[in-house]
């Protein structure tokens, strides 16, 4: 790199950083195996020192098989003349991921079956992949489609699917505890922006982010291809899952829309809770929703035997924006703006699992007597003076030993953050006693194996 591009890059801000992943990534052809996968774990490799694992094809993994690996180089449907009417060194959008191999000429009736578009949104391409079921087609925009001459075509597929590996990073952050976060993002998506691209760059800067901070917990990130991947993951470090204790899937997090939390499958778990205290802290528009068994690697991370407090963190909502599994998902739908918050209220909810703690009281007979410590009306002067003394007397009140942070932070309607400076000060000067922040790791699950 010139000293010229260093300087720039020093200049730009945490979201136009993040946006510029997703502009590096997004000519990629990914799937959920093959070369694009590796091309993109190599680039994420330049901002993060993640692993790069391969799991052979045939692997069991519970219930499935890790597949053949699927690559392509070139396909394109010729005209008569020999003209590229449909190619995929313009969008790689325009092959069904995961298409067989294939090289004839065909007539345009036998080509129909093959062909997708969208006759609502005749001018995108839409987005098809067919993983586990032996097919090929292509994909093009309704206008393209309709303007077909009934004639004769040749059609081209150089791709192969054979024996290889599923590949997918892993980055550990380590902690003072063994307990650790999980955080999940899918890379299976060629180019389209906010459903794939946006929670990768997301995560590569939490990742970043974390990396400077002091953590109690590990912060373990997955960069898999989505379902295989995170299956795969799953049946590889089976033993391993109880130090999970929190854990967040991101996916769609770039577009323009509110941030959505959905909870997980527990639906009080803490991770729930401190997205949920964070969103609303912020006094603006979001979303919660319930659990559901649809939706991204969160029905894995989910599913009964684990079990894990894993939510997701989106903004529009899941299938349901137009743009969703279509061309339209481009740069211009993902914002470096959109990027930059949803690192910043993630940083936000890992500040209070780190910091949740329960305290206890050392003058639990009536309330202690503030100004003889210099406590009341100790922040002369700070406009939220009348807060950190409510957050004190909050403080001071419900521990007991019984409540954490959080379930203080809830009940009050105060900000974490002014109730954890306030437990500080009382800490300081002896009136309360903090019990530790996090529960051993192999006590907080039950029922599965160490
Ligand atoms: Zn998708």
């Amino acid at each position: 790199m010139s000293c010229a591009a260093q300087s720039a890059t020093g200049s730009l801000t945490t979201g136009e950083r993040m946006f510029r992943v997703v502009e590096e990534l997004y000519p990629i052809c990914r799937s959920i195996t093959g070369n694009g996968v590796r091309e993109t774990l190599r680039r994420l490799q330049r901002e993060i020192p993640l692993q790069m694992e391969e799991v052979s094809t045939g692997t069991p993994v519970f219930d499935w098989i890790v597949p053949r690996e699927w690559n392509i180089r070139d396909a394109y449907i010729k005209d008569a003349s020999g003209r590229r009417i449909v190619d995929f060194r313009k969008s790689n959008l325009h092959v069904v991921n995961y298409s067989v191999p294939i090289h004839r000429r065909m007539t345009l009736a036998e080509l129909r079956p093959h062909m997708h578009s969208l006759p609502d949104r005749p001018d995108w391409i839409p987005y098809r992949t067919s993983y586990y079921q032996e097919n090929w087609g292509f994909c093009l925009s309704h206008c393209e489609l309709e303007s077909l001459v009934d004639a004769e075509y040749e059609v081209c597929i150089d791709s192969t699917l054979e024996p290889g590996h599923l590949t997918y990073g892993e980055l550990f952050l380590k902690g003072e505890s063994d307990a650790e976060i999980l955080i999940s993002c899918h890379i299976c998506h060629p180019s389209l922006c906010n459903d794939n691209l946006s929670g990768i760059s997301v995560a590569a800067g939490l990742a970043q982010h974390l990396a400077s901070q002091p953590r109690r917990y590990g912060y373990r990130f997955l960069f898999i291809p989505g379902t295989i991947g995170a299956i795969t993951w799953l049946a590889r470090n089976e033993a391993a899952i109880g130090r999970i204790h929190h854990g967040l899937v991101l996916a769609g997090v770039g577009d323009r829309s509110p941030l959505a939390y959905k909870k997980s499958r527990r639906g009080n778990a803490e991770i729930d809770r401190a997205m949920s205290h964070v969103l609303r802290q912020a006094g603006r528009e979001f979303r919660l929703t319930e659990f559901s068994p649809y939706g991204y690697d969160e029905r894995q991370y989910c599913s009964p035997a684990f079990d894990l407090a894993v939510g997701r963190l989106s903004r529009a909502p899941h299938g349901e924006f137009p743009e969703y599994h279509t061309s339209a998902d481009n740069l211009e739908f993902v914002s470096p703006d959109s990027l930059a918050d949803t690192l910043a209220v993630c940083a936000k909810a890992f500040e209070v699992l780190e910091n949740n703690r329960s305290y206890v009281s050392l003058n639990p007979k009536c309330e202690p007597q503030l100004g003889r410590r210099g406590l009341y009306r100790a922040i002369g002067g700070s406009s939220d003076a009348g807060q950190q003394e409510l957050a004190m007397l909050w403080m001071l009140n419900l521990s007991d030993g019984q409540y954490s942070m959080l379930d203080i932070a809830e009940r009050s309607g105060l900000p974490f953050a002014t109730l954890d400076r306030a437990a500080q000060l009382l800490v300081d000067h002896g009136l309360l006693r903090a019990s530790p922040a996090i529960p051993d790791a192999r006590s907080k699950k039950k029922g599965l194996a160490l």
